[in-house]
């Protein structure tokens, strides 16, 4: 579903992503770790064109990413994005938050994006909420809309940038349990994220970044058991 080859990035003199190749198959949850700095964000934005890359390619279910003949709106409908600051809009309502692209970049009827937009609200446990304003809502039910907005537009995979690092404690658990039946359903998923626990549940795969390079990919039982590396060792001795 996902193809990354041979990608290089720099900002001015700092090259961030170093000959990354990776490759996440359809329905698979891929899980990006490391330490601050290493280059996830930039990876995982660059799959959806929110970084450009210098050199190779990235194809998503065929669509070469930064080919320039690529259309950007139909690829951004194609991938879902969440970020660590939920980035609702103030001013419109969660099924408002939610309807909003299908009904701007889709041509999708209001009535029926927003009927749409209450099935998922529903479905992410968010069934009282529909006419509150991000505002009114924790963080954690912001997110929950966040991601409710992304699947809107039916994306074939669902990226997310530390999607709970903003959330006080006690609301990551229920962004979480989102992500894990967004999983079972089938959803392709790059998750870059600090929770370990949820990495090694629910993901097929831990990739291991360190100095804008990919240093392991491994499934997360022989990654957290027997890590190969000592810069994934020392990483995990910080962390668990
Ligand atoms: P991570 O998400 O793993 O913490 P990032 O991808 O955010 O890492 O950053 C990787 C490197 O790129 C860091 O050294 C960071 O300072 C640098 N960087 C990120 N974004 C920019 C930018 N817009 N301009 C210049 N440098 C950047
Ligand atoms: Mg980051």
């Amino acid at each position: 579903m996902i193809q990354i080859k041979h990608v290089n990035k720099s900002f001015g003199s700092v090259q961030v992503l170093k000959n990354i190749d990776l490759e996440v198959q359809k329905s698979h949850v891929f899980a990006l770790i490391g330490p601050s700095g290493a280059g996830k964000s930039t990876l995982i934005r660059s799959i959806n064109a929110l970084e450009s890359i210098q050199t190779g390619e990235i194809i998503v279910d065929g669509i070469s990413v930064h080919d320039k003949k690529t259309n950007i709106n139909q690829l951004r409908s194609d991938i879902g994005f969440v970020f660590q600051s939920f980035n609702l809009y103030p001013h419109l309502t969660a099924v408002e938050n939610v309807a909003i692209a299908p009904v701007q970049v889709k041509k999708v009827p209001k009535d029926q994006a927003e009927e749409k937009a209450k099935k998922l609200l529903t479905s992410l446990g968010l069934g009282e909420k529909f006419g509150s304003y991000p505002s009114q809502l924790s963080g954690g039910q912001q997110q929950r809309v966040a991601i409710a907005r992304a699947l809107a537009m039916d994306p074939k995979v669902m990226l997310f940038d530390e999607p709970t690092s903003a959330l006080d404690p006690e609301m990551i658990k229920e962004v979480l349990d989102a992500m894990r039946s967004l999983a079972a359903t089938g959803m392709t998923m790059v998750v870059v994220t600090h929770e370990m626990g949820f990495a090694r549940e629910i993901c097929n795969q831990i990739v291991f970044m360190a100095d804008g390079a990919i240093v392991e990919v491994a499934p997360p039982e022989q990654f957290f058991t027997h890590p190969k590396t000592e810069r994934a060792k020392d990483f995990l001795s910080k962390v668990l």
